[in-house]
Parts: C-alpha cells; structure tokens; sequence
C-alpha cells in the first residue's frame, strides 16, 4: 500500500547531484503522485560510490514515474538498481535518450557483473560473494519501462512535462515539470552555444523555480583557438616520437575528438595518422549520430567522412593488439574520467614514457584518476600496481560539454521572467557557491545551493 501523501505539496527532495556532480535525483511529490526527474549513478570517490548501494530513500514502489533529462549514466544508470528494488512505473525521455540508454544501461550491467565475478575469483572483495550492483536482467527490465516521448512532451496524472534541447549530447533536455500550476525547470547538463557538434541549447521557457547545473559555476573555459591548440599539442607529440591518447567520455565527448581529430587531418594541420576510437560503446554512439542527424549540426556527409576516417577498434582481440603497437596515432577510448575500462591498458603503457602525451578532454571528477593526472600526481594506481607518470598532461576541459559560468549566467538571463528562486546543484561545493552567487549578486534572484536529502515546498 502507498503511503499517504502530505497535503501540502507540490515539494522537491534533492536525493542526489547535491555538493557533488553525479547521482542526479530529483523527487516531486504532488497531491496524488510522486515523480522522480533523473535517477543517477554516484560516481568518482568511494564514499560517494558507496551511496549506490544504501537502498533508495523512498520505496521504489512507491515512485510512479521517472522522467529522464539526458542519458549520462549520472543521470540514468541508477534505474536498473530502482527497478530491482520494485520501481514498475513507466520511464520517460527523448527517443535518441532511449536509444543511448540501450547502449549505456546493458554496458553498465555487464560492467558490474565482470567486477563482481572478479573479485570471487581473486577474492578481492570484502564481501562474500561479491555481488553486483545490477545484473543485464535488472537493465533489460528497466528498458522494457521505457516510454520514449511524442512531441517532446508526457503526462502523467497532474504531471505534465515538456523537452526543450540543452545541447550536451544526443537528445539531451532541459524539462519543463509542471504540476499543480507550478512550473518547475531542470536544466540537465546544459551545453554550449558554441558547440562544434551540438546545437545551441533552446532559450529556457517560463518557470516560476529552476534547478540549474553548477559543474563549471566558478570557472570560464579557456578561449584559445580549439583547432590550434589541438594542433599543436599533436604535432608536438609526434615529432618527440610519441603516442596521444584522450580518455573521452563514451557518448559525447568521443565524437566530438574524432570529429575534431577528423578536421584537423582535413586542413592539414597534422599529419594523416591513424585515429584509433577504442571503446563498442562509443562506436555504437557514433552510429546514433546518423539516425538523429537533425539534432546536431553534422550533415550525414559529415558524420559518414567523420567514421571513414577512423579506425574502429571493436574487439579485445583488436584493443590488445592496439595496445602493442608503437607507431605514431591517436587513441580516443573511454572512460572519460579513465576510472575504468580499456583506456586503462593504454595508459598503464603510455604514462611511463615522457614522448607520450595524455590529453583530457572533459571534466574531471574529484578522487577520480582524469583527477589525479590533471593534479600532477607522480603515480597512478591501475589494476593494483603503480605507474609513473612521465608523459605529458594536458587539460583540454574547454572542450567540455558543459556550459562554464558565463554561459550558465546567460542561459538563465533568457527567462522570460525571474523565476521564485533557482537551486543548484551538480557541482562540487565551490562551483555551486559560485555559481548561487552570481545569480544572487547579477541576476538579483534568490538561489540556494541544494543539500543532499533536503525537501523543499514550492
Ligand atoms: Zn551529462
């Protein structure tokens, strides 16, 4: 039986993405329902990994609906976990969001179950057996409740939403919730209006609260000539005989390098050297890129020369092989935030060696080891073993996918009016009192900076 509901509503808990930049989890409760926007991952320090584990704060069978702002498993890869937990309610989000969550939720659970296996083999883990924290049957049954949208707009009951396109990735949004004549505006991840890939994000529609994004909230992306310095950080490494390698975030930030890697050949401006993509996941996100051509600015030309001119690297047979071979190249191959998966065979092999140059591309999450390297740490841990950094590091974070403070600022000034007040969150403590700041001090509105667990009445 369902709780009864609090008479006094709408109300919006912060579950997640509070203080911190992943596990993004919103909660409304209205009269007769409660509603989650996003239903994320914790990721990056152990402590904040751990939270994966404790049971949701609410009972999952008590959630009637989830409504997704984009695919980035800090947005999506907690639904497996919900739906074993007895969440049976319908999953809304764009159909590109569907189709990348397909790619994402199946590699998330596999991913688990190869680490839980592990560690029984090994006997590495603290608990006996190890378990996952999903298995493929768990993300399976959260896909088989997906309910990608019409029109851009779902409803259930006295909830009705609408998707305006944030430009951060494939079919990513900001929603527009509105319930009980309030209308309450996530931003998602917000893109940028420059992007090279992705549209500008749509000016925001009327809200009368807005729960805004901080990651880069007390920072500004470099402005030095993407191209250029791309250029000559390649072309610097090549001529000291070395490798490139950029651990790039599997959906997004991969295309947006091979693209780029793409133009750069196409102009001449550095050799015509192979441009490994090391990462299925990622190759099958290149796929997509073609089926919603209309949502980014790449012409189908573009996006079939952008795939001839890289070499896909689908198999471990192929990655293994990749990994022996010292010749001049690019490796792009997630994870982004190289926590995990075949970008770290590379670097074990890579980081030693001063000729090699190691280039990040994307934010870089605290105790994360992208972290690590952008701190200059002389040592990187990987499988057990340490690895001395003797390449070199270069932090390339303005081609992120996330709007910096400025851009943040401008996003929100398009409003058609101030909004009651604005909360943020997703970002580390600093970016988010930054960020809560500005909008105080040049916007002149009240903002608060979520806590983890807080309810507030609108
Ligand atoms: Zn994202």
């Amino acid at each position: 039986m369902k709780q009864k509901l609090s008479s006094s509503t709408p109300t919006l808990t912060f579950y997640g993405a509070a203080g911190t930049v992943t596990g993004s989890r919103y909660l409304l409760t209205t009269r007769n329902l409660r509603v989650l926007v996003d239903c994320g991952l914790f990721q990056g320090q152990r402590d904040l990994r751990s939270r994966n584990w404790q049971p949701f704060p609410e009972p999952a069978e008590n959630i009637d609906a989830v409504f997704l702002t984009h695919a980035h498993l800090d947005h999506s890869g907690y639904l497996p976990a919900l739906v074993k937990q007895g969440f049976t309610g319908p999953i809304h989000c764009t159909p590109a969001t569907f189709d990348l969550c397909r790619i994402l939720l199946m590699d998330a659970a596999k991913l688990q179950e190869e680490e839980a296996a592990f560690h029984n083999e090994h006997r590495t883990s603290r608990h006996e057996p190890a378990l996952p924290l999903f298995t493929s049957e768990d993300a399976e049954r959260a896909l088989s409740q997906f309910s990608p949208v019409h029109n851009n707009r779902a409803e259930m009951g006295e909830v009705s939403v609408e998707y305006h396109s944030n430009g951060h990735i494939l079919g990513s949004s900001c929603l527009d919730v509105q319930a009980e004549g309030r209308h309450v505006l996530f931003s998602g991840d917000l893109g940028r209006p420059h992007d090279l890939i992705m549209h500008a994000p749509e000016p925001p529609p009327y809200a009368d609260y807005v729960v805004v994004e901080s990651t880069y909230g007390d920072r500004l992306h470099d402005q030095r000539d993407l191209k250029a310095a791309l250029a000559d950080c390649v072309n610097e490494t090549l001529r000291r005989g070395g490798q490139i390698l950029i651990p790039a975030f599997a959906v997004g930030r991969a295309q947006a390098m091979i693209y780029l890697l793409h133009l750069l050949q196409q102009e001449r401006l550095i050799p015509q050297i192979p441009i490994y993509l090391d990462s299925p996941m990622a190759i099958s996100a290149t796929e997509l890129m073609i089926k919603y051509h209309d949502l980014h600015r790449l012409t189908p030309q573009q996006c079939h020369a952008m795939e001839d001119n890289v070499r896909y690297v689908r198999t471990v047979e192929q990655s293994m092989a990749l990994n022996q071979m010292d010749v001049p190249c690019v490796i792009v191959s997630a994870s982004g935030m190289a926590t995990g998966g075949r970008v770290l065979y590379h670097l074990k092999r890579l980081l030693p060696d001063d000729r090699n140059t190691i280039i990040l591309a994307g934010y870089q999450a605290a105790g994360t080891r992208g972290h690590r390297l952008l701190r200059g740490e002389e040592e990187l841990k990987i499988h057990g073993y340490p690895y001395p950094v003797n390449a070199r590091i270069e932090n390339f974070d303005f081609l992120s996918a996330h709007a910096d403070r400025e851009e943040l600022l401008r996003w929100l000034r398009k409003l058609p009016v101030a909004p009651k007040r604005c909360f943020v969150t997703h970002g580390e403590r600093s970016a988010a009192e930054a960020l809560a700041d500005d909008i105080q001090g040049s916007l002149g509105w009240p903002a608060t900076i979520a806590q983890l667990g807080s309810t507030v009445r609108l």
